[in-house]
């Protein structure tokens, strides 16, 4: 490493006032407070001080010392370049931010105009929310960046930006919703005025908190520095965007230039997202239907994970956002019902299109990457691949569309991708097709791109640097027939550049020789070169050079015609991602006979024979089936109840049946088909769902705190538009207090929120609630007992359960017979008294059953029934054996 070797014998000596330490110095102090400091040496990054012992710590990697500041040894640590990309991400992933700070010019130039400094600047800031390295990111997840800004008069706006695909927008939110939005978004990094740093650091705990100051988020600086970015005259050109709107964009672009060292931040034009116009769904209703990950924060098992048959890491990422986000506009939803309907039912159509599909991959990124600057060869040729699949795609989807009625979403995708009326698009495509080899290398810096006959100039050079090479392969012969040395070699390394190589016990012929000059002598090898090699090495590496800078320039262009051809390309990057999400519900759809929902207006909800598709898919795996229910809610009251109570045993499925009519109103709206016989939907406005109760602990609340938390924010948001199911509320206290609560929630639901709800309960009493309300009805899960055993049918039905079954499921569970025995007289006593409190009040401990300590003695009865054989009794027989046991039964004591 020459380069660093220079830099290395000025780094710090006792007095600590070297040129580079300075430098380094200066650096760091340039850098955020809160990023570590790679310092490019060579073939390395270096980190020092603070900084070294940090990332040491985090990437498990060797802390040393070099050199001395102020009488203290430095804090010293390294990564290679090569493979930095791995050790950012780990430290991205810890948590850290990380500045990088490049050399700006060759060390050769630096020594030329005597620096003993090679040039430094921050190239970048990378922090989790700004990252573009394909190696870095999920492909199948959005990774966004937010910005939460709040006015002076206290509206709030939240923007929020996809840095690998140029996505940029905002939503006016109220403070109420923000917790909803920023868990849609599910952002990896957010940005918010530091003054309410400590009260804004709960509301999104997965995301990165960067406070920033306060006049980061000034509406009108934000406003003037969009208009430059944007080139617009009035912001008015992308949407009438708010106050707080424009701030959090502006707030959000500056940082984005900041990360990027001040280079213009590559974003499509900001995009106003209306209130309203997604289905309100909070933080615990998406943690609990496990829309995007499971509890476990897995994407396996999730409702996402389990529709998921995309083919492409955009489409992928384009149903993450419809799922986490679903419509609450009918005409938006029917379009895309509309086009998944289409494909489910042309299978030839659709498969034809995946399989174009598969082969465009992900142009979005890859465009983002150029547009940054950070892009390659590979991203280039992703482009023109997307862009001929597209066209292809186009042409045959275009024939398969009915002229009179085909679905508006198809046929806007064919017009985008089609590229006959978009020369610039198709000659750029058609370029790439040429200029590029089939398998270009991910970095244009080594060359080896350009196909040939691309350019005439680099055919010609690398022609040279190929003829001279073979001359030096000729040499080989020569030299050895001159020196009769058999075994000469010609070899190259990058220090001797090409020279001869013989071993040493037939190295005299050569030093003889005036033709060739000793260089080297290794242990078994001596090395030499002549004048004739020295000459081809400079041609071949003069013509390699000038090669790969013509190589350089041809990337160049292209990559300034992207950034010319940026907005058709995200155009065709977006339909794709739409074919994509609209083919992969098609096939899920298919696959699972799920029907398209009616959706309509009217908050009804008409089920019939639904399926829970997660559930479902993993009872398929084990070879069990499942049992599909109705389910009938009426908002109005009218078709159907307002609010339906389910009781049934535990492990009945009363959990499943509540969650998946919750997810049929989630797929639905987000435009996906329903697994389903069929389905009338009505539009919610918002989703809740509230199933059991985990301890919050990190939150520092209790059990019963979290659910009563979770129930109040429904009771008092909730309206005649939106979706409640509510299971076992009331179970984290005493049974008395429980069931008031939940009885009280019920009322409410049922007469102020006056919204559809399923309202699962152990509470038996709660079931009076179907005679007592207007609009309610109970539904049980069905359950029957089978040669002593407890079996499950999964079958809802009208009308309350006729028992509770929980003292059977604690005997399937092992609990001891005695203690079971003991458990019916009590369940028996609280069921016969009007008031259950006086009950237990007066509960025998010792009389009416045997104490739970000891194993029971059989009865006269027991013992008479194990003497008798069933199977070798005649009907006549059976019959006085029954008349005799009869007689032996103890008096009943009341
Ligand atoms: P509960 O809430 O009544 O305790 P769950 O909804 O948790 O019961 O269901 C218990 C188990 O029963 C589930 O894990 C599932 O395997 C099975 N199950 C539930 N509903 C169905 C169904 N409709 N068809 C088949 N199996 C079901």
């Amino acid at each position: 490493m020459p380069d660093a070797d220079f830099e290395n014998r000025h780094f710090p000596s006792a007095d600590g006032a070297t040129p580079m330490m300075a430098q380094y110095l200066a650096l760091r102090e340039s850098a955020p407070k809160d990023a570590l400091l790679f310092y490019r040496m060579g073939d390395f990054y270096e980190l020092f001080f603070e900084d070294a012992k940090a990332a040491a710590a985090a990437l498990d990697i060797a802390l040393t010392k070099r050199g001395e500041h102020q009488g203290e040894p430095i804090a010293m640590c390294g990564v290679p370049a090569q493979t930095a990309e791995a050790y950012l991400a780990r430290l991205i992933r810890a948590g850290f931010k990380v500045a990088v700070g490049e050399q700006t010019e060759d060390p050769k130039a630096a020594k030329a105009r005597g620096s003993k400094t090679v040039d430094r600047a921050i190239a970048r800031i990378v922090t989790p929310g700004t990252l573009t390295e394909d190696s870095l990111l999920d492909a199948r997840t959005s990774n966004r960046i937010a910005a939460l800004a709040r006015t002076p008069g206290g509206d709030c706006a939240l923007a929020w930006a996809e840095v690998s695909t140029g996505e940029f927008a905002a939503c006016p939110c109220d403070a109420s919703g923000i917790e909803a939005e920023l868990a849609a978004l599910d952002p990896a990094e957010w940005l918010s005025d530091e003054a309410y740093f400590t009260a804004d650091a709960r509301l999104a705990p997965r995301a990165r908190l960067t406070p920033l100051p306060k006049a980061k988020f000034d509406a009108k600086s934000a406003e003037r520095r969009l208009i430059e970015r944007f080139g617009v005259v009035s912001l008015d050109a992308f949407g009438a965007f708010s106050k707080a709107e424009i701030a959090a964009l502006g707030a959000l672009l500056d940082y984005l230039e900041l990360a990027q060292a001040g280079a213009p931040a590559k974003l499509a034009p900001p995009r106003r997202v209306e209130t309203g116009s997604a289905l309100a769904i909070d933080p615990a209703t998406r943690a609990s239907l496990e829309i995007d990950r499971t509890q476990a924060g897995q994407r396996k098992g999730s409702l996402l994970a389990t529709i998921d048959r995309t083919v492409t890491a955009p489409g992928a990422r384009r149903l993450a956002a419809r799922l986490t986000r679903p419509s609450t506009r009918k005409d938006m939803i029917d379009a895309r019902l509309d086009a998944v309907g289409f494909l489910a039912a042309n299978k030839t159509t659709r498969r034809a299109m995946r399989e174009l599909l598969q082969a465009a991959g992900d142009p979005e990124r890859a465009l983002s990457r150029l547009l940054l600057g950070r892009g390659g060869p590979r991203d280039l040729a992703a482009l023109g691949k997307a862009l001929r699949e597209g066209e292809t795609l186009a042409a045959g989807l275009g024939q398969a569309l009915p002229d009179d009625a085909a679905p508006a979403l198809l046929n806007q995708a064919v017009a985008t991708l089609s590229l006959t009326d978009k020369g610039d698009l198709a000659r750029f495509a058609a370029d790439l097709g040429q200029a590029l080899v089939a398998e270009p290398p991910l970095a244009a810096r080594d060359g080896g791109f350009v196909a040939e006959g691309w350019s005439e100039a680099l055919d010609e050079t690398r022609a040279l640097r190929d003829a001279s090479r073979k001359i030096v392969a000729g040499l080989q012969k020569t030299y050895a027939e001159a020196s009769g040395v058999a075994g000469l070699k010609i070899r190259h390394n990058n220090v001797l550049g090409y020279f001869v190589e013989v071993t040493a016990k037939n190295a005299d012929p050569l030093m003889a020789s005036d033709d060739f000059i000793h260089r080297q002598t290794m242990a078994n090898a001596v090395r030499f070169t002549t004048t004739e090699l020295a000459e081809l090495e400079a041609k071949i590496a003069g013509a390699a050079d000038r090669a790969l800078g013509l190589e350089s320039e041809i990337f160049e262009s292209f990559r300034t015609r992207t950034e010319d051809l940026a907005q058709g390309l995200r155009q065709m990057a977006g339909a794709l991602a739409e074919l994509d999400c609209a083919a992969g519900l098609a096939e899920w759809a298919v696959e699972t006979r799920s029907v398209r929902p009616d959706m309509v207006e009217e908050p009804v909800f008409a089920v019939e024979s639904g399926r829970h598709p997660v559930v479902e898919a993993a009872l398929k795996k084990a070879g069990d089936a499942f049992t599909p229910n109705d389910c009938a809610l009426d908002g109005a009251g009218e078709a159907a109840a307002r609010l339906t109570l389910v009781t049934g045993p535990n492990m009945a499925g009363k959990s499943t049946f509540l969650r998946q009519n919750a997810l049929m109103i989630i797929l639905a709206q987000a435009g996906c088909f329903v697994p389903a016989a069929s389905a009338r939907i009505g539009i919610a406005d918002r989703l809740y769902s509230r199933v059991g109760a985990a301890d919050d602990l990190a939150r520092g609340r209790s059990t019963f705190m979290t659910e009563m938390i979770e129930a109040a924010s429904i009771l008092n948001q909730a309206g005649p538009k939106s979706f409640v199911i509510l299971d076992e509320v009331g179970r984290g206290t005493s049974t008395f207090d429980g069931l008031s609560i939940a009885w009280a929630v019920a009322e409410h639901l049922h007469g102020i929120n006056a919204c559809r709800a399923l309202f699962a309960t152990h509470y038996h009493e709660m079931t009076r609630l179907a005679e007592e309300l207007d609009h309610a009805a109970n539904v049980s899960l069905k359950a029957k007992e089978w040669k002593g055993e407890l079996v499950f049918l999964h079958t809802v039905a009208k009308g309350a359960a006729d028992r509770s079954y929980g003292i059977e499921v604690a005997r399937r569970a092992g609990l001891p017979d005695a203690a079971i025995a003991r458990a019916r007289t009590i369940l028996e006593r609280l069921e016969s008294q009007d008031a259950p409190a006086a009950a237990l009040a007066d509960l025998p401990l010792f009389s009416a059953t045997p104490a739970p300590s000891a194993p029971a003695k059989p009865s006269e009865v027991e013992r008479r029934l194990t003497d008798i054989n069933p199977d070798e009794l005649s009907p006549r027989e059976a019959l006085d054996a029954l008349y005799e046991l009869k007689r032996h039964l103890p008096a009943k004591d009341t």
